[in-house]
């Protein structure tokens, strides 16, 4: 049995998407497993008027569960509601009295977790209001979550930034960043520090490029008019993929604690090159999906203009100006309406100097690089791609696979992103968050590739539905003579 975590949760936007489809069913499932017993407590808030046991019946439908099924019924009798317009600051006394009542209720030792799921414009309204009318005055520990995005570049992300910390310290900032809760993301440290014979090679002299791909099949479906004001690059690049890359690039931090992995992400994405305009233009490339067979163009989609020239497709090459990594590149690609749904890390390391089995009497086809592939979603797992001796007469090598896959009776105990995190959160580890340091570089970073491509217009729609991206992907890596490791028709 799990370690009983005690707190209050006071979920903002408690009756929106994200709460009802993800945070209420991995509490649930934190509950099956023991972390939540008998000492918490929530109070959903949002501007609907509900009564307690109305805002009941809605989390128990995102349970899927009936009113026989008992544990859910008890887990369900810890959930409470407020209605509560989060810019009314005389309202937060209401809820700090119920916050109060609860806590001598359930003996939460006045440990209060403040949930954020709402529109990041709000974020600094209520982090000011919680301190000011003194939810945050309680015994024990107060913890604030915040969801995506945080800020859509680096001048917005500071301005939320400051608004947050004169109410709360980088340590009782828990930013969300839902990749750094999916096991396999993990799994990169565990790859990395754990084995010699990985960790000994993880340099710009053994591997000659490393790839990562963010593909989705669905196009925006009905997050368009968000979509269409973020984009690619801001939607995953600066958050997902440089959480990802910063964890390959960062050097083996001191101990395995949130302080000091967050260090080493944090010198690796100060050593990361930064553009200049010409740099930018030809290290990144962008794309809008046009229209496929059965498949509308991204500028006829619901609630997209007709001249958008928002990007549904980036790739770029990302160079780290250190010791480990200076020749070795990055590269990058994330899109939507690609040939199919998965994330994946590519190690290619660099061939043998000398091949000694291809000479011409041999008719050996050249060595082929080795490559890890680190599988993330859908299947976890990896891949170890060696040469080997053909079985047989003469002397012809071929690439082979070393594969290890978390099996479906496992993959079906891996818990989900959310729910990790909100026990991480309970926790007070900030591990698989993403600190201010890292948010700021990582703006830096994308902020000139956004510049850059502001000014220009794009030539778009250039990719098919069902393709992965535009031809000027393959060109950007085509160039280095190098290809990508997933690519299609191979
Ligand atoms: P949503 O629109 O479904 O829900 C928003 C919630 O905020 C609702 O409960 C609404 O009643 C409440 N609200 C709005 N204005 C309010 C006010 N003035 N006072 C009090 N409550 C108010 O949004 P969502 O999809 O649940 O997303 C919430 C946050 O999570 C956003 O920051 C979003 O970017 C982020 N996010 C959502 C998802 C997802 O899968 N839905 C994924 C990643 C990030």
């Amino acid at each position: 049995m799990a370690t009983e975590r005690t707190s209050l949760f006071i979920f903002f936007g408690g009756t929106g998407d994200l709460a009802y489809r993800k945070l209420y069913p991995s509490m649930f499932n934190l509950y099956k497993k023991g972390t939540l017993r008998e000492h918490f407590a929530v109070i959903g808030t949002s501007r609907n008027k509900l009564t307690d046991q109305a805002f009941q019946d809605e989390v128990r439908k995102s349970l899927g569960t009936a009113k026989s099924d008992k544990e859910a019924e008890k887990f369900i009798s810890h959930f409470f509601y407020e209605a509560h317009d989060v810019t009314d600051k005389e309202h937060y006394s209401v809820l700090r009295d119920r916050a109060n009542e609860l806590d001598k209720q359930f003996k939460l030792q006045g440990n209060r977790i403040f949930y954020l799921s709402l529109a990041p414009s709000f974020f600094g309204t209520v982090a000011g209001y919680l301190k000011e009318t003194g939810l945050t005055d309680s015994q024990g520990f107060d913890r604030l979550i915040i969801e995506k995005p945080f800020g859509r570049d680096f001048d917005s992300a500071k301005q939320l930034n400051d608004a947050l910390s004169k109410s709360f310290e980088e340590d009782q900032i828990f930013r969300i960043d839902h990749y750094l809760g999916k096991e396999m993301i993990q799994n990169i440290e565990a790859v990395r520090f754990g084995n010699t014979l990985v960790e000994s090679l993880w340099n710009n002299r053994y591997i000659d490029n490393i790839q990562v791909t963010l593909s989705e099949k669905l196009g925006v479906e009905e997050r368009a008019s968000y979509y269409d004001n973020s984009g690619a690059l801001r939607d995953m690049v600066q958050n997902h993929i440089m959480q990802i890359v910063s964890l390959l690039a960062m050097e083996q931090p001191v101990s395995f604690t949130d302080v000091d992995i967050r260090a080493e992400k944090v010198k690796a994405l100060r050593s990361l090159r930064v553009y200049n305009v010409a740099d930018a233009s030809t290290n990144f490339v962008r794309g809008q999906y046009g229209a496929g067979d059965s498949q509308r163009a991204y500028r006829d989609e619901d609630n997209v203009p007709h001249d958008s020239t928002n990007e549904t497709f980036v790739a770029g090459k990302l160079l780290f100006d250190n010791y480990r990594w200076s020749g070795t590149p990055f590269y990058i690609r994330t899109g939507k309406m690609l040939a199919d749904k998965f994330t994946r890390v590519d190690v290619v390391f660099k061939k043998p100097l000398i091949d000694i089995f291809s000479f011409p009497q041999n008719h050996n086809a050249p060595l082929e690089a080795n490559v890890l592939t680190m599988y993330i979603e859908p299947k976890a797992g990896f891949t170890l791609r060696l040469n080997a001796k053909t079985n047989g007469q003469g002397f012809q090598t071929t690439p082979i696979n070393l594969d290890y896959f978390v099996d479906d009776k496992d993959s079906k105990e891996t818990p989900e992103p959310y729910e990790r995190l909100l026990h991480d959160t309970m926790k007070g580890d900030g591990t698989n968050f993403a600190s201010w340091s890292e948010v700021s570089y990582a703006w830096r970073f994308v902020d000139q590739i956004r510049k850059v491509w502001d000014l220009q217009q794009p030539e778009f729609p250039n990719y098919t539905p069902g393709s992965m991206g535009p031809a000027a992907a393959d060109e950007l890596i085509q160039r280095d003579h190098r290809q990508w490791v997933y690519r299609l028709n191979k």
